[in-house]
């Protein structure tokens, strides 16, 4: 799936235990989106493309640095090292990092229709590679539902509890978001209702 929808998945994780402190929110949303690290190789792809020596790092590393368990137990850990509330946020931190891997595994099929099967085992063992014969393609509906009920999940959640996921950017246009919201269901539902 899209970092999108990643993003807001993760978020929807963070939001499960609602006594979590900002700082484990941040941690167990960029968990969901963390494996795609792997896939910054495309910039260096791109800029040695026409180059006697290009880097292929898009083709041989997406889907395969971030998307397994070592790199799950890795980033778990520096998780729990910098969190407050360690032991709520590494079990969330760990469970958001899978639902990455769930998400891509059912709904992110290349145009070309390849489709990024997960080596999950590494880099302990190359002998897992997942894939799912029913997997959709990366820009379908069913992704763009998911995404849509995930941001009104957020938007529902920030009208209640006060914080929205803009708060891991910038505190100020958080509280701009939240009240945008706020006012905009306050016009939508009558006074009276
Ligand atoms: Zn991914």
């Amino acid at each position: 799936m899209s970092p999108v929808t990643h993003f807001f998945v993760g978020w929807a994780v963070a939001n499960s235990v609602p006594t979590l402190e900002k700082r484990d929110r941040a941690w167990i949303t960029l968990a969901s989106v963390v494996p795609d690290i792997d896939g910054l190789g495309l910039i260096a792809e791109i800029l040695t493309r026409n180059s006697t020596r290009p880097l292929n790092w898009w083709s041989d590393y997406h889907h395969i640095l971030g998307h397994n368990i070592g790199f799950a137990v890795l980033f778990t850990t520096v998780a729990a090292l910098f969190s407050r509330r360690k032991l709520a946020t590494s079990i969330l931190v760990f469970i958001s990092f899978h639902l990455h891997l769930f998400c891509d595994l059912i709904g992110a099929r290349g145009p070309d229709g390849d489709q990024w099967p997960i080596p999950y085992l590494r880099p302990f063992s190359t002998s897992t590679e997942w894939t799912w014969a029913g997997q959709w393609a990366l820009n379908s509906w069913p992704n763009m539902l998911i995404t849509a009920i995930l941001i009104a999940l957020a938007s529902f959640l920030a009208i209640k509890r006060g914080y929205s996921p803009v708060e891991i950017f910038s505190r100020k246009a958080d509280v701009a978001v939240v009240n945008a919201l706020r006012r905009s269901k306050d016009r939508a539902v009558p006074q009276s209702f």
